[in-house]
């Protein structure tokens, strides 16, 4: 019993369709319809296939061709469709953002908190999380609680190095409980990154 050069399984002749290269080496049909979607000459000999062979491939690989491509478009849809609900995610959260800004200038310290509390989140350390913890600390400060803005305005500096409005609000509320030389340290970290 021969066998297949592409997937080495034995081909059953009363069954299968067999196709030869020239040099008689004998494929499944199946096999070989895959394989003429890379290439048109024999995989064992490099002998190429007659052009009437793969002719007979013709509508195979057209239908395949356009499956892919068709999977293809739907992937890329999925994606895109990701990306604007992405966007659309941010901007609420942007606007959510705004809105808290607006409180605490408006001294509704409480009001921010509470929103900002609902919003974050210990474990994320994403751009839109640390602003939020920036903004914790902020109304802390604002509101009197220099203790509270610490904990939070130290949670944020340590995560990210780089974030000199952060260790501001920090210098300020160590030097309202009395901490100067930690108050320094914090300045200290603003005009290093100047
Ligand atoms: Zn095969
Ligand atoms: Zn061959």
């Amino acid at each position: 019993m021969p066998s297949c050069i592409v997937c080495h399984l034995s081909i059953d002749e009363s069954t299968d369709s067999i196709f030869k290269c020239e040099s008689g080496h004998t494929v499944h049909k199946f096999c070989l319809a895959e394989w003429l979607m890379h290439s048109h000459s024999c995989p064992l000999c490099s002998e190429p296939y007659p052009k009437s062979l793969i002719d007979q491939f013709k509508d195979y690989k057209e239908k395949k061709e356009q499956e892919e491509k068709a999977a293809l478009e739907k992937e890329l849809e999925k994606e895109s469709i990701k990306k604007m609900e992405e966007v659309a995610e941010k901007i609420v959260f942007l606007k959510l953002i705004e809105s808290i800004e607006n409180l605490i200038e408006e001294e509704k310290y409480n009001e921010a908190i509470d929103k900002l509390l609902d919003e974050y989140n210990e474990n994320a350390i994403n751009d839109g999380n640390l602003n939020v913890l920036f903004l914790l600390g902020k109304a802390n400060f604002l509101k009197g609680r220099f203790d509270l803005a610490i904990n939070f305005l130290f949670k944020l500096v340590k995560i990210r190095f780089d974030y000199p409005d952060g260790f501001l609000y920090l210098g300020k509320a160590y030097e309202r409980i009395g901490l100067k030389d930690k108050a320094q340290w914090a300045y200290d970290r603003i005009s290093e990154r100047k």
